[in-house]
């Protein structure tokens, strides 16, 4: 039985009073990929502070799977990555044969959360629950003695050289010294969750680029008697399609919900991530129910504020995939949905925020065994 060191947390005090010292680790965002990196550090006896800009961290975790928080899916990585498609499949190789979904059960499970998997392979809380899954990491996070410091909003941040080379983190209210950075900020989807983009305003300011947002997983706006008449019904096991130029580019099976202003649901979502990845000119959507066909023109989306997923970000390229550090800045570090990295419907994004968050606190945790660094 795991011996729990419950009075080890360190008050943030102390970690203000010495600006002469760098703390080992900061992480900016206190949703899924930075509660997750937190939870790594700890168990690498890494100190780290948590800054997380909203009352209540991991907002949007918790509004996963409909309140019950498809956390990943039982399915070899090797065929995860293969469902996630290009380019997130290269970029995520390594972070994700490296702790694959039979890793991240394992780990929620050794830390007393009990899982269940539907028919399909995801995997869920067994309370389905996903309150549970968020005090799973908030209670690691305090056995592990790890900070995590609310209403928090972090504002700048600049590189120092001053007295060894870190980083200066300035917050509305203070400023923090560190080695390192993970900048674990989301997307820019749901932005009552937090998840406003700061992450990557503060990478631009370190050199980074940003590719364009686009709203992945996201319902069409279509209006159709089709959809009209069956208001308010989800249809299981609709097969749908993207035709371009008269071939179909995309095929995907799930479920359809009508909605009073188009269609939702897995089968749309799916097909919304591949149109926002391909971006073709024009296209079709079709979609078969029990032999019925139907076929729309070029339909238009839900505004990106409602997406599942924000496609877009910090692009791949200008991150490490084997460590998640900048290639522009050594020392800042990503994770989570602030990159460019996407996966269809099913516990795939969520996996790769636990895998790539574990991906930066390894290589972090490394070099800082390299370089000696202090202990608080
Ligand atoms: C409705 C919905 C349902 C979903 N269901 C699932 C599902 O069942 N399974 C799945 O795999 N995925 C699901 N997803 C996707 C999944 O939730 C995200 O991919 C995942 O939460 C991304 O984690 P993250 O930590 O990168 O970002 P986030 O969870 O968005 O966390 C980012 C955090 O950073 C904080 N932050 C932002 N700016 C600052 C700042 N300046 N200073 C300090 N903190 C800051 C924010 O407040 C936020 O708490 C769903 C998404 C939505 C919207």
């Amino acid at each position: 039985m795991k011996k729990y060191n419950k009075f080890q947390g360190k008050p943030p005090n102390k970690i203000f009073k010495n600006e002469h010292k760098h703390l080992p680790l900061i992480i900016i965002g206190g949703g899924a990929a930075g509660l997750f990196a937190g939870c790594m550090a700890g168990e690498s006896k890494l100190p780290a502070l948590i800054l997380e800009r909203k009352h209540k961290p991991a907002r949007k975790l918790l509004m996963c799977g409909n309140g019950r928080c498809n956390i990943t899916k039982d399915i070899p990585a090797s065929q995860m990555l293969e469902d996630m498609g290009e380019p997130s499949a290269s970029f995520l190789n390594h972070a994700l044969t490296t702790f694959p979904p039979s890793a991240i059960q394992r780990w929620f499970k050794q830390h007393r959360l009990n899982l269940k998997m539907m028919p399909d392979r995801r995997i869920f809380p067994r309370s389905e629950k996903a309150p549970d899954v968020l005090h799973t990491l908030t209670d690691t996070l305090r056995d592990t003695a790890i900070s995590l410091c609310l209403n928090t909003t972090v504002e700048a941040i600049e590189k120092t050289n001053h007295p060894v080379q870190g980083f200066r983190v300035t917050t509305q209210t203070f400023s923090v010294f560190t080695q390192n950075i993970l900048i674990a900020t989301g997307g820019v989807s749901y932005p009552k969750t937090g998840s406003v983009g700061d992450g990557q305003k503060l990478a631009k300011t370190l050199g980074h680029s940003l590719r364009p947002y686009r709203p992945g997983l996201i319902g069409f706006v279509i209006d159709h008697p089709w959809i009209q008449s069956r208001k308010g019904h989800t249809l299981e096991g609709v097969t749908m399609r993207v035709i371009c130029n008269n071939t179909v580019a995309y095929e995907g099976r799930g479920q359809l919900d009508c909605e009073n202003w188009g269609i939702g649901g897995a089968a749309a979502y799916n097909a919304s991530l591949w149109i926002a990845r391909h971006q073709p000119k024009t296209f079709d959507l079709e979609w078969n129910v029990h032999g019925e066909n139907i076929r729309v023109t070029r339909p238009g989306t839900r505004p990106l504020k409602e997406a599942i997923v924000t496609v877009g970000g910090i692009p791949l390229t200008e991150i490490n995939p084997r460590t998640m550090e900048s290639t522009k800045c050594p020392g800042l570090y990503f994770a989570g949905e602030i990159m460019d990295v996407d996966g269809p419907t099913g516990g795939y994004n969520l996996s790769a925020a636990f895998a790539s968050a574990k991906c930066a606190v390894d290589a972090i945790s490394r070099g800082s065994i390299k370089g000696k660094l202090f202990r608080l």
